[in-house]
């Protein structure tokens, strides 16, 4: 009995220890130190391509975007340092300052990511799938991300030759693009407006002429964010002021449509030139002129800016784009990299394709023929 009686204090004991142990001294914080922030677990950042910052998130007032407190129930140290990660994105918020100084604003939203720095300032939400201009502002980044993503795998640049960050404006009102483009795209525009090169922006106003509602915005994010990075790539040199207009306007065209389904973006053109212009199906297009022997060949484009170009000349190197992009991938940043240094475009066919321009000419003749069709695009 009194065998049975130790072995049962034995038993009670170890239950008791292993009870201290599982249990933890602190409920709330689990003895972390921290409790996640209760005002902030009602506001995520949606965000499916990843973000670094959000001026939403900072603006907590509990946890400062750190989505952590210090718990307040023990003194337990928190495991992770809130202070500094509180001050960090203080930091970062301060970065933004500039922007909010030279517009009188306090109200706009800024993200960043790995590519992008975006000012928000739309009121309401252009995205069926995002209810309030928070989730709109991180949808849009997401937008962006996928442009950048997409020029990688169709350039096959590497990361030490594509290291631009983009700023990214998106505006409510005329006046503040006005604003805005003037100061940081270096031309005054109510509409679009964008500065290419080593460190891009764009700014854009959202609610008037061609930008009206999600499907106009998708389709200038692709064409513009293709301008963007296309200049970016290497040496930062914009091929549209190289004498290389077809591959800068070319690739515009094609991402667009590849997005949108669609071209309705003409840069460099007049209002007038475009409501002349009407809509183009740009497949059966460049099917029918070629069919009237009316091609307007490679070799013709080489040497003109992207101003220069007409809308037949920006029609082929549309489509000159669209034979090289998806026939030959990762092929862009190598083409890009022999016009940044002022060479011509049948060098740059030769190498980056290894073909000769007459050979690339006749080739691209039986592809078209093949693919393009008068009832599509
Ligand atoms: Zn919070
Ligand atoms: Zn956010
Ligand atoms: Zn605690
Ligand atoms: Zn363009």
């Amino acid at each position: 009995m009194a065998r049975f009686l130790g072995w049962l204090t034995a038993f009670w004991m170890l239950a008791l220890v292993a009870r201290g142990q599982g249990e933890p001294a602190c409920a709330p914080c689990k003895d972390r130190g921290m409790v996640a922030c209760k005002l902030c677990a009602s506001k995520p950042c949606v965000s499916q391509r990843g973000y670094l910052h959000c001026s939403v998130e900072i603006g907590c007032g509990d946890c400062g975007g750190v989505r952590w407190r210090e718990c307040t129930q023990c003194e337990k140290a928190p495991e992770k340092d809130l202070g500094a990660l509180r001050a960090e994105l203080e930091r970062w918020r301060h970065t933004r300052d500039p922007i909010d100084e030279h517009m009188a604003r306090r109200d706009i939203l800024h993200l960043d990511s790995k590519h992008y720095r975006l000012a928000f300032d739309l009121t309401r939400s252009p995205f069926k799938a995002a209810s309030n201009p928070h989730d709109a502002a991180h949808a849009t980044l997401d937008l962006l991300e996928r442009s950048w993503d997409e020029f990688v795998a169709d350039s096959g640049a590497g990361p030490q030759e594509l290291t631009g960050i983009a700023s990214v404006y998106l505006w409510s009102g005329e006046k503040d693009q006005e604003k805005a483009s003037s100061k940081w795209t270096l031309e005054k525009s109510t509409s679009v407006a964008k500065l290419m090169g080593a460190e891009p922006v764009l700014s854009l106003c959202f609610g008037k002429g061609r930008l009206r509602d999600e499907r106009d915005l998708e389709r200038e994010f692709a064409h513009q964010l293709a301008h963007l990075w296309l200049s970016n790539v290497h040496k930062s040199i914009w091929l549209g002021g190289k004498k290389a207009g077809w591959l800068d306007e070319g690739y515009a065209h094609f991402c667009e449509q590849r997005r949108s389904g669609s071209i309705e973006v003409w840069c460099a053109l007049s209002a007038k030139a475009q409501e002349d212009l009407g809509k183009w199906r740009f497949e059966s297009e460049v099917l029918a002129r070629s069919a009237d022997g009316a091609t307007v060949e490679l070799a013709s484009l080489s040497g003109l800016d992207t101003v220069a170009l007409a809308p037949a000349q920006r029609l082929f190197a549309w489509s000159y784009v669209d034979y090289i992009v998806p026939p030959h991938p990762a092929r862009l940043a190598q083409l890009a990299r022999v016009l940044q240094s002022d060479k011509p475009t049948s060098e740059a066919i030769q190498t980056a394709l290894g073909v000769s321009l007459t050979d690339f000419q006749l080739a691209w003749s039986t592809w078209m023929k093949a693919t393009y069709s008068v009832r599509k695009r």
